[in-house]
């Protein structure tokens, strides 16, 4: 069994952690809230006072944050893992990041002697919880062999994508599809309503005919066609539509910065700006239709 550092121990973190924990790893965590830490103590990790306490002895390194800057800050920052960490260590960062500050970060720990992946999650806290997340992993081909293992503990289905950044770009390009089919199933089902077809006739047609897609099967964003979609419990998450604006935003950022062409996706963050501005950040993200409805 390894001793695994882990940093940032939050509403994903906390569960990942703790699976990692259940599979026999020696975990060491830290995070700068007490909460956090609390819980993790309580699942059987050993807290940490720094980075460099978390890190030190560890084969393996797991950071769960939010933002790019943060995962700068905790690897390149004084003190940070780069570093604290001994050379050889495999780094593991599953945030949801820009793919510039991934690619940059990576380059930093191999300069530093370390193999790093990305390795950022779809499945939520449900699937951080019940270690089901789907991994979708950057970088070199031996550093995604040695995570592996690890991450099979956390979740059910690991890919590897390609170099440094490819996880990233994955997990914005799949959210970038994700945003936009979640609205163009919204607003067949509001133009629906308008012309009188029933949300379950249009369901029944639309479901095996060539407007199927996971937005309308999965997770249908109007009650009763899909049981277990969240607009059978008034939207609550699931992912919300402030997780769905923070992917569509660094989509938007990724394209500018590469050249590429998506006026649909500049639209869709547009949308869930809106819909977040007005209050509503913290609703599951299908609860878009309300907001096409012009109820919010
Ligand atoms: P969270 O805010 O619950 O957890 C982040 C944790 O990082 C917090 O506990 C915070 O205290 C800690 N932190 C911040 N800066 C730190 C630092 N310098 N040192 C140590 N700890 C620090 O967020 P989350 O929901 O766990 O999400 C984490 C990442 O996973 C994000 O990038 C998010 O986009 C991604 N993600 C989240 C979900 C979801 O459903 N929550 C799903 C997929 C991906």
């Amino acid at each position: 069994m390894a001793t695994i550092g882990f940093i940032g121990l939050g509403n994903m973190g906390g569960p990942m952690a703790a699976n990692l924990l259940k599979a026999g790893h020696r975990v060491r965590g830290f995070d700068l809230s007490e909460v956090a830490t609390a819980r993790f103590q309580d699942a059987g990790g050993t807290v940490c006072g720094t980075i460099a306490e978390a890190v030190s002895g560890a084969e393996v390194v797991v950071t769960m944050l939010p933002a790019g800057r943060h995962v700068e800050a905790v690897y390149a920052g004084e003190g940070g893992i780069l570093s604290s960490a001994a050379p050889e260590t495999l780094l593991i960062d599953s945030s949801t990041i820009d793919v510039a500050t991934a690619r940059k970060v990576a380059a930093a720990a191999e300069a530093a002697g370390m193999t790093m992946i990305d390795a950022p999650v779809s499945g939520g806290v449900g699937g951080a919880t019940a270690g089901t997340l789907t991994f979708m992993v950057g970088g070199p081909e031996a550093a995604f062999a040695a995570a592996k293992p690890y991450l099979e503990k956390m979740g059910r289905t690991i890919v590897h994508a390609g170099g440094p950044g490819n996880g990233q770009a994955a997990k914005i390009c799949n959210n970038l599809i994700l945003g936009i089919s979640m609205i163009g199933v919204s607003e067949a089902f509001v133009l629906a309503e308008k012309l009188g077809l029933d949300h379950q006739k249009l369901f029944d047609i639309a479901s095996t005919a060539s407007g199927q897609c996971w937005s309308l099967t999965t997770y249908c964003p109007v009650p009763g066609p899909v049981p277990s979609s969240p607009a059978n419990r008034d939207y609550q998450p699931g992912f919300t539509a402030a997780m769905m604006l923070k992917d569509l935003k660094l989509a938007q950022e990724a394209a500018n910065a590469s050249g590429a062409t998506t006026p649909l996706g500049a639209e869709a963050a547009q949308i869930y700006s809106l819909f977040a501005g007005a209050g509503h950040g913290e609703v599951d993200f299908s609860g878009i239709i309300r907001f096409l409805r012009g109820q919010g």
